[in-house]
């Protein structure tokens, strides 16, 4: 790869493959046209993945694939059609997305390829290029809410969409036409009942119109309990919230038993649950 510096905190940066192999069983090929994310959540097990090692805080630096788009172009000339994922290791909507539209460029590039997509995210941004995404024959949205509760979110997602924001992005991406799934994932909880705190949410996700709701445990990636370590030193007796105390009952909290009563509570919506 050659790298350029445009500033601090964000590198241009050439990739020599746009696609790679997806680990996951809902897509083939993974998408990511950024390495970091602007987003920075604590629990993020992004880190781990692509192995970062670059010193600087998980959430503050940004590297952008400026050629993606034409690497793109050849590949889907070439590769067996497949469920594309966008993205696996970073957010295609993150706050520099706005500024660079390379996730865009790729949707352009993808039109017309006949590649079903999945489009994974915690910004609303994504409703910029819903004009492009209504064009695929087979497009699904997946949007990431780990918990309703505003502080919580603010504190371990600091710079995505609040969850308000991203109920409200179900709704419109609903009234579009696409298919959504709400992700609680993962599910975090802060009160004294874990059980209600997520029916209460999957109530507001069922408001939307949404109709899949996948559910799965906290499990913390080593890079990830650094981090909750070292934000909780720093904010130690600055908030009502004891980060650390919170992830470690969230951690413990299996969401699993609930399945048959969610099943019976909405049997319109699809809820599968992960991490028994
Ligand atoms: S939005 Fe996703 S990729 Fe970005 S920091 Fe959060 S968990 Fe990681």
């Amino acid at each position: 790869m050659i790298s350029y510096p445009i500033d601090e905190n964000v590198r241009m940066v050439k990739c020599s493959s746009a696609l790679s192999q997806s680990g996951l069983p809902e897509f083939d090929y993974a998408l990511n046209p950024y390495i970091g994310c602007g987003h920075g959540c604590l629990y993020c097990y992004a880190p781990d993945i692509i192995r970062h090692q670059r010193g600087a805080d998980w959430g503050t630096w940004v590297e952008a694939k400026s050629n993606i788009s034409r690497i793109l172009r050849k590949e889907v000339r070439r590769l067996e059609r497949g469920t594309i994922g966008l993205s696996s290791v970073t957010d295609p909507y993150q706050p520099l997305e706005e500024r660079l539209c390379l996730t865009r460029s790729c949707l352009e590039v993808l039109r017309g390829a006949d590649f079903p997509l999945i489009v994974m995210t915690k910004s609303a941004l994504v409703e910029r290029d819903f004009d492009i995404l209504k064009e695929f024959e087979e497009v699904k949205i997946w949007v990431t809410i780990s918990t309703s509760n505003e502080k919580l979110a603010g504190l371990i997602e600091p710079h995505a969409a609040n969850p308000a924001q991203r109920l409200q992005l179900l709704k419109d991406a609903e009234r579009e036409g696409f298919e959504t799934t709400a992700m609680i994932s993962p599910a975090m909880v802060c009160s004294e009942k874990p059980d209600s705190e997520l029916m209460d949410l999957v109530d507001k996700i069922s408001d939307t119109g949404c109709s899949n709701v996948f559910i799965d445990s906290l499990r913390l990636r080593s890079t990830a309990e650094t981090r909750i370590r070292k934000f909780n030193d720093l904010k130690r007796g600055e908030d009502d919230f004891d980060i650390a105390a919170l992830f470690e009952k969230s951690s413990i909290f299996r969401p699993g038993g609930l399945g048959a009563l969610l099943s019976r509570r909405y049997p319109d919506i699809r809820i599968e649950l992960f991490g028994r």
